[in-house]
């Protein structure tokens, strides 16, 4: 059989022929196919895609194809300029290739298929390519899928922030949670009013009267925003993030502690206690189960803060958002009590957000903090994965990759 029978097979375009499959040494041995268009058939314009009658030829180029059993593929074309009418004298437009890339779209697709399995210099040392090619072909795809993707029916939202670089750099994730589409959205730089506000200006008026749900963390500019600009929405804020804060508080609390007591020459008996404090209980292994009943012994500030962000966790199994906001009242008048800081510092936020943490009742517990956390864990490990990029263009296209769900251009056979 030959290769060029394979490749009519898989990579077939109308209009051309390929010619003269060998096996060329450049160094290495690469396999070289040509491509001829096909007796009086026509160019298509590469400005509007109107066949037109041609003009001159450009140069052979090469176009790299997917690698067959270890040899690099590379189709040799020379393109046709046009004349066309409302063009005037142009390159044609080959099926197989976009505008000026050198990659064949097959292999485009292949490369940025594996990079969202493995990194993106991993790719490249698989394939024995640039780590430039590997980033092209997937801008490529997800340039397209950006293009394609429909963003009709969404109804539910979320925005989160995630450090980027080293540093207090922020990027702004804004998420679809709609129980039927979790994906990534949007990416802005920095988390001021100014970037949110920029998602709501390409989500565009039409689509914005149609979200019911938003949902948050509570940092100022996006809790502004969302009441600017879709005030008609439910606001809620996520249970991830009002855990997330309140570990952070109780952590500050253990740390303190600690190293205030190893100065005063006490036995350091919160060494090692950090995960038995932060753990849910019913995530403890027996050993650590005991080490926390030995701690819970002690009278420490510590160990307070530790109980009462136990007991703030019965929040969640309450269903009427009155007596979730009874207990609130009640939980945060006992934290204001205690004289510890940090702690204090969260009741006294949670107060002044009691209304949008109730609208969680009230949306009916319908946005676990699972999907905002899964989709927070996710971002984190693309763009710790990303560390090498120095530009925001390289993480922004790495996201939407891995967590965008765009759609993909499809060919006619399947390359992997
Ligand atoms: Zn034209």
């Amino acid at each position: 059989m030959e290769l060029i029978t394979i490749l009519n097979q898989c990579y077939h375009h109308k209009g051309f022929v390929y010619q003269n499959a060998r096996l060329i040494d450049k160094g290495t041995p690469e396999i070289e196919v040509n491509i001829v268009p096909r007796k009086r058939s026509k160019a298509n314009c590469s400005g509007c895609g109107k066949p037109c009658s041609g003009y001159d030829h450009l140069p052979k180029r090469r176009y790299e194809f997917i690698p067959f059993w270890g040899f690099k593929v590379f189709l040799v074309y020379a393109k046709r300029r046009v004349q066309c009418r409302d063009c005037g004298v142009v390159a044609e437009a080959v099926p197989w290739a976009r505008g000026k890339h050198h990659l064949c779209d097959a292999y485009m697709l292949y490369l940025a298929d594996w990079a969202r399995k493995l990194s993106w210099k991993e790719v490249a040392q698989r394939f024995r390519t640039s780590w430039e090619k590997v980033f092209h072909s997937v801008e490529y795809v997800v340039d397209w899928g950006l293009e394609h993707r429909d963003m009709s029916g969404i109804t539910a939202i979320g925005v989160d922030e995630v450090q980027w670089h080293k540093g207090h750099r922020y990027l702004t994730l804004v998420y679809q949670i709609d129980s039927a589409n979790t994906r990534l959205l949007w990416i802005g730089k920095e988390r001021t009013e100014k970037t949110f506000s920029s998602f709501f200006d390409s989500l565009g008026e039409e689509a914005i009267s149609q979200l019911k749900f938003v949902c948050s963390d509570m940092w100022k500019p996006y809790l502004k925003v969302i009441k600017a600009r879709a005030g008609h929405a439910l606001h809620i804020l996520d249970r991830f993030h009002i855990v997330a804060r309140m570990n952070k508080a109780l952590d500050e609390v253990r740390a303190s502690e600690h190293r205030a007591m190893k100065n005063d020459g006490y036995e350091p008996i919160l060494t090692k206690s950090r995960w038995l404090l932060l753990k849910r209980p019913a995530n403890l292994t027996t050993v650590q189960d005991s080490k926390l009943k030995e701690l819970l012994q002690y009278n420490l500030q510590s160990i307070r803060a530790y109980l009462l962000k136990e007991e703030f966790q019965h929040l969640w199994d309450y269903v009427s958002p009155a007596w979730a906001g009874n207990f609130i009242d009640h939980w945060t008048t006992k934290v204001m009590r205690s004289k510890i800081e940090p702690m204090k510092r969260e009741a006294r936020t949670i107060r002044r957000h009691k209304d949008l943490i109730l609208n969680w009742f009230i949306a009916k517990k319908a946005f676990s903090s699972g999907v905002v956390e899964g989709l927070n864990t996710k971002v984190k490990l693309t763009v710790r994965k990303s560390y090498g990029f120095r530009t925001f263009k390289c993480t922004e296209i790495a996201l939407y990759h891995v967590l965008g769900k765009l759609p993909v251009p499809k060919l006619t056979h399947e390359f992997y």
